[in-house]
């Protein structure tokens, strides 16, 4: 079976024994957020001070769950380590390589073809390590994660921006880098600055064409895109417990638009339904005898402000419908405002594409609730406008529906079913157009609407509402249509008007699949082999790094001095780079070729010191590497702020960078560098960044006796034969500097096993 009922057992156990000490130690009541954070702290962790004012703490998470794409490197990386099994329960997903173009059943046959060695290095990789794999069709990570393995109470941690869509089912769930996935299933305790908390509380109860969709598109109105960074924001109130657990999903899987840490609803009645209808009714006993825990303090709900840094009051009974968009998703528009807004902002009012589905919002109860429309377009004769098509979270909401006749009726209104994938939401959509260079609308039941992110189309302006609304509008085909108070001329010129949708929670005659995807992994993987075609350019098995010389660095020449930003993007673009995400050396050659040249203000041209010419960074490096040239990377302020991606800290590492040297990190970056066994270092007075000159040769001494807290010294060789040196501060801990000498953390954690 998937879930791991053992491993939720040790959970709970330990459980109320940590939120009492919690208590105690903090002397005040507490938050759902806090409880669970605290019954996660790592054991090393478990003794600092409880509280706000403690910034970064290890946790131990209970899972790790991967999407095809960031798979790739994390599993790499994790064949390191050396263990023959993952340290906790972890599954793969593929779902982001399946292109929509022309439905269910064609496309996905297309993409096995197309993504073979990727789908057969995971399966078989899965099948070694003991990690549960979801095959080409299963479902999207987050709805497969939802009717499995998500369970109240727990952390899990996941290689996707919306893995907090558990949080429906009260786990906090946060999306993390592959790096942090790889030490997860390698045993290592996982890093997280402890979060702010914000808390939303939920008054009345939804009716009528109102649903759980519109309360986060209007909490993101409210909070932005940006209001959410580093908080954890807990719902609660009587109207969060009148939500169905998938409507909770939808909530706090959107909450990463608004850049939220992720986002949780405590353990309810309607947890505990959604769990015994997906055959785990065992862990809703479980639950319940612990369901003081699983929820909040009621005097932290009673006086929210006491325990919160912010607190938000929505209140059901009056929440409109909402359409959010064009190209961001905090651009919140009540329904009966937004026929206006579309005409003065000049927005296409001819919509074209109607998209439902997604991780977001496929549950039962959307696609019933959508249905509901779409049956009465049937009904009353109206004619769908614009083009319609249902991603479906997973098989086994796709085959429920379908068995109760959901899909059918959909298909009357002239709608296409796509695979149980990503799809359009990603971007993987073959969209045919006769004019791309139109302005256009679509409106989708998704999460994000950025420029292009659907269909690579500027022009495209896309909108985010319920599936319900969604539905309507494609009947509609036009965006200043009110479902709520607007008519529509059918068939017969008659004017008819929408009844509001209605939908049902859970299937009345129970889920069913008949193949949910799942290949169970091996008892014993020790005889399994990894499949990796030793041409492929898609993949490549990694090499251990070299242990560190245990000298002093000398003779570096300078790759790059970058100037200003310079974020993960900068250092590994992404776009069409994403393709060679699993091989090392092939994604090496966009190494830098974001960041500017101090000297010459361009991008991706350096001085290549051996020939004196200027040439692309990955090639120049490359050069230098050749001839056993090690080179130093300097940059400005905030080095590797955005997105945590490893391959930003293993190019340099790959490629033959020995050191980075900024004026300041971004903290996750830093702390990447320093798993793949890189020196990185800042100036301790960041004037000396003008002192680096472009003909520079550069030694880094006190490297024999590095130790916490110490500074280093770099010296530059100056051209004309001068030379000056300067102290340069680190941040690595004894254990960090144990991965330094060791050449990477992954070396360590083998040396270990073999041990
Ligand atoms: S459906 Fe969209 S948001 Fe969900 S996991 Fe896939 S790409 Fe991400």
């Amino acid at each position: 079976m998937a879930f791991d009922l053992d491993m939720i057992k040790k959970v709970y156990d330990r459980y109320s024994t940590r939120v009492d000490a919690a208590r105690k130690a903090t002397g005040k009541h507490l938050t759902l957020t806090e409880k669970i954070l605290y019954a996660h702290l790592s054991e090393g962790d478990a003794d600092k001070a409880f509280g706000r004012g403690v910034d970064y703490v290890d946790f131990a998470p209970d899972r790790v769950a991967m999407q095809d794409a960031t798979a790739q490197m994390a599993l790499l990386q994790f064949m390191q380590a050396g263990r023959p099994q993952v340290a906790v329960p972890s599954t793969v997903h593929c779902d982001h390589l399946i292109q929509a173009k022309i439905g269910a059943d064609v496309d996905l046959q297309t993409a096995k073809d197309v993504n073979l060695e990727v789908y057969d290095f995971l399966a078989s990789v899965s099948d070694k390590y003991g990690i549960g794999f979801w095959k080409p069709g299963a479902g999207i990570i987050h709805q497969v994660v939802l009717e499995n393995y998500a369970f109240p109470g727990g952390m899990m941690i996941g290689t996707d921006s919306h893995t907090p869509n558990a949080g429906g089912l009260g786990m906090i769930a946060i999306g993390v880098g592959g790096a942090d996935a790889c030490d997860v299933m390698a045993g290592l305790p996982w890093e997280l600055k402890f979060p702010k908390l914000i808390g939303v509380n939920l008054t009345g109860k939804l009716s009528g064409w109102a649903s759980a969709k519109d309360v986060i598109l209007k909490v993101a109105g409210i909070l932005t895109v940006k209001g959410g960074t580093g908080a954890i924001v807990e719902y609660f109130g009587e109207g969060a417990r009148s939500l169905s657990a998938t409507g909770k999903g939808t909530i706090c899987n959107m909450g990463a638009e608004i850049g939220a840490t992720t986002s949780i609803f405590g353990y309810d009645e309607k947890a505990a339904t959604y769990l015994k209808g997906t055959k785990r009714g065992e862990i809703a006993d479980l639950a319940d005898a612990i369901a003081e825990h699983l929820t909040g303090d009621e005097e932290v709900y009673a006086n929210p402000a006491q325990y919160f840094d912010e607190v938000i009051e929505i209140n059901l009974d009056e929440l409109e419908p909402h359409v959010n968009g064009p190209f961001t998703p905090d651009l919140a528009w009540p329904i009966s405002k937004f026929a206006a807004a579309v005409k003065e902002n000049g927005w296409p009012t001819k919509l074209e594409v109607g998209l439902i589905g997604s991780c977001t919002n496929s549950s039962y109860e959307d696609i019933t609730r959508s249905a509901s429309i779409a049956k009465q377009a049937t009904d009353k004769h109206l004619k769908t406008k614009a083009e319609f098509t249902i991603t479906p979270g997973s098989e086994l909401v796709r085959y429920t529906v379908e068995r109760d006749g959901y899909l059918g009726t959909f298909e009357e209104m002239g709608g296409v079913v796509l695979a149980n994938a990503c799809g359009p939401c990603i971007g993987q959509w073959a969209r045919h157009t006769d004019d791309p260079t139109r302005k256009n609308s679509i409106i989708t039941s998704f999460n994000r609407n950025f420029a292009k992110r659907q269909d690579g189309n500027p022009n495209t302006h896309a909108f985010v509402a319920s599936p319900e609304i969604v539905t309507a509008f494609a009947i509609a085909g036009d965006l200043t249509f009110n479902p709520l108070t607007d008519t529509l001329t059918n068939d017969k010129g008659e004017q008819v008007k929408f009844d509001e949708p209605e939908g049902i929670e859970m299937p009345l005659k129970g889920y069913a699949v008949q193949d949910a995807g799942y290949q169970a992994p091996a008892e014993d993987g020790s005889a399994v082999s990894v499949i990796v075609d030793p041409k492929s350019a898609r993949l490549q098995l990694l090499e251990p790094f070299k242990a560190w010389e245990g000298t002093d660095l000398t003779g570096l020449k300078l790759l790059i001095k970058a100037k200003g930003k310079c974020t993960t993007d900068h250092i590994s673009m992404a776009g069409p780079w994403l393709k060679f995400r699993g091989h090392l050396d092939n994604i090496s050659n966009n190494m830098l070729i974001g960041a500017i040249n101090y000297f010459n203000l361009t991008a991706d041209s350096v001085k290549n010191e051996l020939t004196g010419e200027y040439g692309p960074v990955p090639a120049t490096q490359r050069d230098y590497k050749a001839n056993g040239i090690g080179t130093i990377v300097v940059g400005d302020e905030n080095y590797g702020e955005g997105s945590s991606r490893e391959h930003a800290a293993m190019e340099p590492r790959h490629l033959g960078v020995r050191a980075i040297l900024v004026k300041s990190f971004a903290r996750i970056h830093e702390t990447n560098l320093k798993k793949q066994g890189m020196l990185g270092i800042t100036f301790a007075d960041t004037a000396d960044y003008d002192k680096i000159q472009e003909d520079d040769t550069f030694d880094i001494t006190g490297l024999t006796t590095f130790a916490p807290g110490k500074q280093l010294t770099v010296v530059l060789h100056h051209k004309d034969g001068s030379t000056e040196s300067f102290p340069v501060n680190h941040t690595y801990n004894a254990q960090q500097i144990e991965w330094f000498k060791a050449g990477g953390a992954l070396n360590i954690i083998r040396k270990q096993m073999a041990s």
